[in-house]
């Protein structure tokens, strides 16, 4: 007999064949493979869509490839040994699904890897409906927000007549325009990003331009905080990326450092040359992120506590926009927190473009 969790008396006793018929019967996949990425069991909800593929490799069974994805989530739980990966992959029936992927340690030393399987076709639907109705509503507004941007800047060019009270309200509809402006393109990046459409125009750029720019951009906040702001990258460094991009990456990431951290912070920004790719991280010592939300930040629309950025025009997409633009470099952003010391964001960038002819260190194409 197998005891479930902590004994309590009204709890029923299992044995291995109600495990099994669980296993069977449960609204989701289980799927256990080793460290060679061969399957070693599948339950009755996988069979169903997959058929028995028990002894073939996972890559073929998901992707329907010969060789293991790249980047490979089992190949990261092996050599971490630890960690819990979710990602998602497009069946062979035409669904979709999610799979959190965790390392199962046998009492003999060796290890597998135990995926739950969880069927999100119709999510995925109400997510692509949601997505083409933010796309079609953005692209509308564009219009219409030309008009008021361009005669905002008309008005403004010939307010040499106009009283103080006049040119405050001029200002106050460019100002509010733009920032409509920038929250449309957010939206339609987003949109993009998600469709797969969004093309990088590269060019050759310092990446030490670029954060100076940004901070220069907030230098009133910083000025107000008092903020205390370290440098680390060499004048030198040239990275091939999309300048617009990584700009609002960077102005994402290093807004959200000076933002959340009280006065008289410390925000140490650095570049490490890693031969192929850059690895790059913002770090405060502001009020941090608790190990329940960490999980979110990089979900769109989320917002730790909205009382904090109600007042500036933020709506919880600068994360979920910046990894996707690093993804599409081809680089990888993660994020180190603890409440109440302060936060670091990582990210890794390929020194030359993505999938060029030339540099076979940057050829990628990933299952997820
Ligand atoms: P927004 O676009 O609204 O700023 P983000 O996607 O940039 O949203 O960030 C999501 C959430 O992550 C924020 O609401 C904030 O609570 C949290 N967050 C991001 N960066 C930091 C940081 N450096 N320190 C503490 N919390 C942060």
């Amino acid at each position: 007999m197998v005891e479930m969790g902590v004994y309590n008396e009204k709890q029923r006793e299992y044995d291995k064949e109600d495990f099994e018929s669980l296993l069977s019967n449960i609204p989701a996949g289980v799927i256990i493979e080793n460290e060679s990425f061969e399957i070693e069991y599948m339950n009755e909800f996988m069979t169903r869509i997959f058929g028995n593929r028990v002894g073939k490799k996972c890559y073929e069974l998901f992707a329907g490839r010969n060789n293991p994805c790249n980047p490979c989530p089992v190949d990261t739980i092996v050599k971490q040994g630890t960690g819990i990966f979710r990602y998602t992959t497009a069946g062979r029936d035409g669904g979709f699904y999610e799979i959190i992927a965790s390392p199962l340690h046998h009492p003999d030393g060796s290890l597998s890897i135990i995926e739950i399987v969880r069927d999100i076709t119709e999510q995925q639907k109400l997510d692509q409906m949601k997505n083409d109705f933010i796309h079609v509503v953005a692209h509308e507004m564009r219009t219409p927000l030309a008009a008021v941007i361009g005669f905002g800047d008309l008005l403004s060019l010939h307010s040499e007549n106009l009283t103080d009270k006049q040119k405050y309200y001029i200002e106050s509809i460019k100002n509010n325009s733009y920032k409509l402006k920038q929250l449309i393109d957010d939206l339609l990046d987003l949109s993009y990003l998600d469709a797969g459409m969004l093309k990088l125009e590269y060019d050759s750029v310092h990446l030490y331009e670029i954060v100076s720019e940004v901070l220069a951009r907030r230098q009133l906040l910083i000025a107000e905080k008092n903020h205390e702001i370290d440098i680390n990258i060499s004048p030198a460094l040239i990275i091939e990326c999309d300048r617009q991009r990584i700009t609002r990456v960077m102005e994402n990431i290093i807004f959200n450092a000076i933002y959340y951290t009280d006065i008289d912070g410390k925000i140490r920004i650095t570049a490490a040359d890693h031969g192929d790719h850059i690895l790059v991280s913002v770090s405060d010592n502001g009020i941090g992120i608790s190990e329940t939300d960490m999980p979110r930040i990089f979900d769109r629309f989320y917002m730790v506590d909205s009382s904090l950025t109600r007042h500036c025009d933020r709506i919880g997409v600068g994360l979920t926009m910046a990894k996707g633009y690093i993804e599409l470099h081809g680089g990888e952003m993660w994020a180190d927190s603890e409440i109440g010391m302060g936060s670091t964001f990582y990210f890794t960038l390929p020194k030359c473009k993505m999938n060029d002819d030339k540099h076979d260190c940057c050829r990628r194409d990933p299952c997820m």
